[in-house]
């Protein structure tokens, strides 16, 4: 349904600053970066603490974007563009949504809860899509923002909706239940979990019943606490004429009762009773939380009223729910973004800006299945998806299908082959190298195929990088600087170990100012990958100052014989301004200009014009520890002193910075121009108070090689030094001291974690393995091992081995493949 800019003005009374408003939209974005954004999208310029999108109005509107909803017009753009004037651009966004949401009156399932949402929803879609033309919130797009989006996507063809609603704190709910107005509500599992955002649990669980004020029916697990909650929002709502529909494993009174008995090759026996009558189904998983989220779904087609044949011939096909897209290393070099499990329209549409945010190469190639239900005709259909994959630049296009084979003349550079078997026997004449590769597909195409045949063979180790996490942590401190203030982000030794380029391409699109390298090889390797953002080389070598110059890094001078030097070169190679940064040293004795070469360094650089001093630096030796605090006022003092001699006896005005993470945190008064964010954008802060408002990046995760039960008496590893006092279950992982695991981490010292319990390291670490006491974990070859990440923490590892999580991260071996993420 399009939507017309006129009523929207009259629905949001807004001020309209522009033309004729009499005009079309048929997109909705909020993301500056979409290739999809264009002459018929409405861009909401949403603004939060510390990122305003305001300020991506200039490119936007180069980029052929003509309508905005803003909260201040852009001074110098008033004319290039129409401006709908609102007070909060969310608030327009979530008002639309709802008046949006007003013109439909199917059935909208409305899930919310602790746990168990997003797999939920993907399951009910397909348990329900046979019979449904279903539209919902893609991947788990449940917050302020992503409820709205979701909304908006809904036309007239669908006939059923699922929404999930996400909240973390009192009075958000209040705002999503105007926007999806369920009319079925499904509560997922509660947890027990405090949740910070809330008081209590019964606080939590009434937060989140608010989704529900106008819903017919309640769809929930008969526990105390929920039963009670609900019973009292019933009446507080007056329910009466509604309907709460429960299930429980033990509660007789429940509406449905259900048992479980685990059965052979993984599969879970499901029985359940309903209006006295029994019946069956098995799922294909045997997991606690499974077993409930396939209840929460089978309540569901009870109320729909569906049979119970067709509930189990659907169940066990069940299938684990990929909820994030990942980027995998491919063969030949490719990059793979693995989206294999789905293929609605509005989920392409967010892969597809995925694969353009992550702009490694030029060539982009698409595998796209047959789309199943998307609520349009083919036809339609696949014209709105070549149109979609032309504004996304995309190189090619592989179907796979009959539906999506029949439509190949709509695209420009298309092969298609009717089935998954058929790519397989012919892909090696597709020549893929050097290309990123998005592969979607519906799940009865089976790409995870595809996926396994592209996909580069790796050992089982991997650090895993969540890019949202950095976004997060990145958001966070730049909170804790003026506006004004600019903010340089230390991305040296491969960005903390997390890897280079792709984090560097996170930072330049949230538009930090300055990067920071240690050497100028790191920096030439960004450059090399596109970075386009001024990059600072701490510690240059002489050998290096071409290709610095080359390549347009920026190099650190920190002594006279360096600044001799670089001059000499700036000066043949008839430089101008040339930016250099110049290091004072203050306390830390490392390196940079001291008080007594100032004047020798003055008088070098007076009326040079090959060079531009564009800024001032020092650095800070005990920001993190508080009985040195003097000792950094000395060096913040000392800076000032000599900082503002070399800029009055220059007269130039550059940029001054001195504070890292722990500065920023600690010494607020001294952020100058700049600050030179490290650590805490890889989620560590030397503040245990600060460190609860970081998200954790890293995670290094392996799986288990072998199992095996030892007798008491009998050794493990090298050196006999674990002994078995009693029958003891080892569990070997693919992990050593060569991946940049601390051997002192071995000997019962450290632990790893496997199916959220804590597994003792036994026994000396091996080169390439160490062995581990699972005796009370149940666990079998190829589980999952996480060595850190959320437990144990980097932080508690450097205690425990006293050293710094900074070592421990930037010790992780370059053979451990990284994989970035985002939720
Ligand atoms: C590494 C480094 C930083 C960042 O330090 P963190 O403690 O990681 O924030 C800042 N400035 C310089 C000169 C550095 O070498």
């Amino acid at each position: 349904m399009p939507i017309n800019l006129k009523s929207l003005i009259q629905i949001l009374h807004a001020k309209w600053i522009g033309g004729n408003s009499d005009i079309n939209i048929d997109h909705i974005s909020i993301d500056s970066r979409s290739l999809q954004n264009g002459p018929k999208t409405l861009f909401f310029a949403l603004s939060g603490p510390n990122n305003n999108a305001h300020d991506y109005i200039p490119d936007l509107i180069e980029k052929g974007v003509h309508n905005f909803v803003v909260t201040q017009v852009p001074e110098k753009y008033t004319q290039r563009a129409n401006y709908i004037v609102v007070e909060n651009s969310l608030t327009a966004l979530q008002a639309i949504a709802g008046y949006y949401r007003s013109h439909f009156s199917f059935p909208i399932i409305g899930l919310t809860g602790s746990n168990g949402k997003t797999i939920v929803k993907e399951w009910l879609n397909f348990l329900l899509s046979p019979d449904h033309n279903i539209i919902r919130s893609p991947k788990s797009y449940n917050s302020q923002v992503g409820v709205p989006l979701s909304v908006i996507a809904i036309n007239e063809k669908h006939n059923l909706g699922i929404f999930e609603a996400g909240i973390s704190t009192v009075s958000e709910m209040d705002k999503l239940e105007k926007i999806i107005k369920p009319t079925i509500g499904l509560l997922t599992n509660i947890g027990s979990a405090h949740d910070e955002g809330f008081l209590n649990l019964v606080q939590k669980i009434d937060e989140k019943l608010l989704l529900f004020k106008e819903t017919p029916v309640i769809i929930y697990q008969k526990t105390d606490v929920v039963h009670s909650c609900l019973t009292q929002f019933a009446a507080e709502y007056m329910l009466d004429s509604r309907k709460l529909f429960s299930w429980s494993f033990t509660d007789k009174h429940a509406d449905v009762l259900v048992s479980t008995k685990e059965t052979h090759n993984e599969n879970t026996l499901i029985e359940y009773k309903y209006k006295n009558e029994k019946s069956q189904f098995t799922i294909p998983f045997q997991d606690d939380a499974s077993i409930e989220n396939a209840v929460s779904c089978l309540m569901v087609l009870l109320y729909l009223k569906y049979d119970s044949v067709t509930i189990e011939n659907r169940m066990h096909l069940l299938y684990p729910v990929e909820m994030r897209l990942e980027v995998k290393n491919g063969i030949n070099n490719c990059s793979i973004i693995d989206d294999s499990y789905s293929s609605d329209f509005q989920s392409l549409k967010i892969a597809l800006d995925f694969l353009e945010s992550q702009h490694k190469f030029k060539k982009k190639t698409v595998i796209l299945s047959d789309i199943l239900q998307s609520g349009f005709t083919n036809d339609e259909l696949y014209s709105k998806v070549a149109q979609l994959i032309e504004s996304n630049k995309i190189t090619r296009v592989i179907g796979i299908g009959s539906t999506i084979s029949s439509f190949k003349d709509k695209f420009t550079n298309c092969v298609t082959f009717p089935n998954t078997a058929e790519f397989i026997t012919h892909y090696e004449s597709l020549d893929f190298e050097n290309e990123t590769i998005l592969i979607k597909g519906a799940r009865s195409f089976q790409f995870e195929e595809i996926v396994a045949l592209l996909e580069e063979k790796t050992h089982e180790t991997i650090l895993e990088i969540n890019l949202n996490a950095i976004g997060h942590n990145l958001n966070f401190f730049k909170s804790k600087i003026n506006p004004t203030t600019k903010m340089m982000v230390m991305v040296k030794a491969y960005s903390y170990g997390n890897g280079g380029l792709e984090i560097a391409k996170l930072l330049e699109h949230h538009k930090v100012d300055y990067l920071g390298v240690a050497f100028a090889d790191e920096g030439i390797s960004l450059k090399n990958g596109g970075i386009k953002l001024p990059i600072m080389v701490l510690n240059p070598e002489t050998t290096t100052f071409s290709a610095i110059i080359q390549h347009q890094l920026e190099p650190e001078i920190y002594s006279l014989k360096g600044l001799n030097a670089f001059l000499k070169i700036a000066k043949e190679k008839k430089l101008h301004h040339f930016p250099i940064h110049i290091k004072l040293d203050t306390g830390m004795h490392r390196l940079g200009f001291e008080d007594n070469t100032l004047d020798e360094l003055i008088a070098t650089l007076k009326g040079n014009t090959n060079v531009e001093v564009k800024s001032v630096l020092s650095h800070l030796a005990t920001s993190d520890e508080e009985k040195h605090f003097d000792f950094v006022l000395s060096q913040i003092d000392l800076f000032e002193k000599l900082s503002s001699k070399l800029l009055a006896a220059l007269d130039i005005n550059p940029i001054r910075h001195i504070l890292n993470t722990s500065g920023i945190s600690n010494f607020p008064q001294a952020q100058y121009n700049m600050v030179r964010l490290g650590i805490g954008l890889y989620g560590v802060s030397n503040d245990p108070a600060e460190q609860k408002y970081l998200e954790n990046v890293s995670t290094l995760k392996s799986i288990i090689s072998q199992v095996r039960t030892i007798p008491a008496n009998d050794s493990v590893g090298y050196g006999r030094r674990f002994m078995a006092e009693k029958e003891t279950k080892i569990a070997t992982i693919p992990i050593g001291y060569a991946d940049g695991i601390a051997r002192l981490w071995g000997n019962g010292v450290g632990f790893v974690t496997i199916k959220n319990q804590k597994a003792r390291i036994v026994g000396n670490i091996c080169m390439d393995m160490l062995m581990v006491d699972v005796s009370a974990i149940e666990c079998k070859e190829g589980d999952d091992v996480i060595i850190f990440g959320e437990s144990p923490t980097v932080i508690e590892m450097a205690q425990e081995l006293r050293t710094i999580p900074y070592e421990i991260l930037t010790s992780i071996s370059q053979r451990v493949k990284r994989v970035f993420f985002r939720q």
